[in-house]
């Protein structure tokens, strides 16, 4: 089916005259600004911060070997996801679909936008339901939502059924990708070419460690950018996260040492579950947590909290009934989660 980023914007976003900031009118270098209202006196951060990240958009685009213009950064990946909303979602009339059990952001931004999001659950091994998927479309659906690898599930989603869902449907698909950096499989950023209706998301709060700086990134079609730059806040992304962020994008080693760790803990924890009694199951994991079901898991969840031990507890989520998310922690922190289960369920 072929895909027309005209057909599926919103009336008002199509239309839309964005803000021109003074950074956007006079965009080289001076030696004298006095067009922004600013205040002269230096403080470091006197001045408006670039509002499209060049010099920071440059390194991620190194980085993830792909075009600069086709990357979107947002106050967490959660403004993007806003974002895509705005620009795709006619309040009270359009409609996205998303599969749970997933990240919750995409039920909560569809409730504040006024936007319907139908369900269409995963299966019971957590995969797309492509035929309910189908189903489910309508002429108003305009945004499908998956996240793979999935929270809080922590498997990657079938290539081939993302691929069957980006070909069959006329809207945008996103793929939030938000714990790619602890799977072993290949990002779709790869694959924006040959799919125009493609929106990736990455963040850098998860194996960047940076939860606290709050920088998301999306990646698409020039096309696609250029109309969610149209709808950001001018300068949404604040000079020291700027800053601090291209100092890290330097310290790609100790990154990649971290999350080593981070997966070598992974099978630490996944085994040393595996060996209490009240396990039923423990779900493999290309994310940085592990879903485990486990007898009574509310009562182990509160007996836990009461040993200020913070887990997940996920037992209301449908088909994750009596399941725990546990974040993998350092060799210490999952040696204290192991032993505190251990002797609650002793
Ligand atoms: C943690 C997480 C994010 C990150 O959101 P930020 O706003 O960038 O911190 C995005 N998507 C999923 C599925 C997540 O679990």
């Amino acid at each position: 089916m072929s895909f027309n980023l005209q057909e599926i914007l919103r009336e008002s976003i199509k239309n839309l005259k964005a803000y021109s900031s003074a950074r956007d009118e006079f965009t080289g270098k001076a030696d004298v600004y006095l067009d922004a209202n600013e205040n002269p006196f230096d403080t470091g951060l006197n001045r408006y911060p670039d509002p499209y990240q060049q010099d920071l958009k440059a390194k991620i685009a190194h980085l993830k070997n792909v075009r600069q213009e086709r990357i979107i950064l947002g106050n967490g990946s959660d403004e993007v996801i806003d974002l895509i909303f705005r620009a795709f979602c006619e309040p009270g009339k359009d409609e996205v679909i998303i599969l749970p059990p997933t990240y919750g952001m995409y039920q909560v931004s569809a409730d504040i936008n006024n936007v319907k999001a139908k369900s269409v659950p995963l299966t019971p091994d957590f995969e797309i339901n492509e035929p309910a998927l189908l189903e489910a479309i309508n002429d108003n659906t305009k945004v499908i939502w998956l996240c793979s690898p999935n929270n809080p599930t922590g498997n990657t989603l079938d290539p081939e059924a993302i691929k069957s869902v980006l070909n069959s449907f006329k809207g945008v698909v996103i793929v939030d990708e938000a714990y790619i950096d602890f799977s072993y499989s290949q990002s779709w950023i790869d694959y924006l070419d040959f799919h125009p209706n493609l929106i990736v998301m990455q963040t850098f709060s998860k194996a960047w460690g940076l939860a606290g700086l709050r920088l998301g990134m999306g990646f698409a079609s020039n096309e696609i950018i250029t109309v969610l730059n149209k709808i950001k806040p001018p300068y949404n992304i604040n000079t020291l996260t700027q800053e601090k962020t291209s100092e890290i994008l330097g310290k790609l080693d100790e990154r990649n040492e971290a999350i080593d760790i981070i997966l070598a803990e992974r099978i630490l924890l996944a085994k040393a579950l595996e060996e209490i009694a009240c396990v039923r199951k423990i779900y493999p994991s290309d994310a940085n947590f592990i879903l485990v079901k486990i007898d009574d898991a509310t009562n182990i969840y509160n007996k836990l909290v009461e040993k200020s031990i913070i887990v997940r507890n996920r037992s209301n989520v449908k088909l994750c009934e009596n399941c725990l998310r546990i974040t993998i922690g350092t060799s210490k922190e999952n040696k204290l989660v192991i032993a505190a289960i251990k002797e609650i369920t002793s």
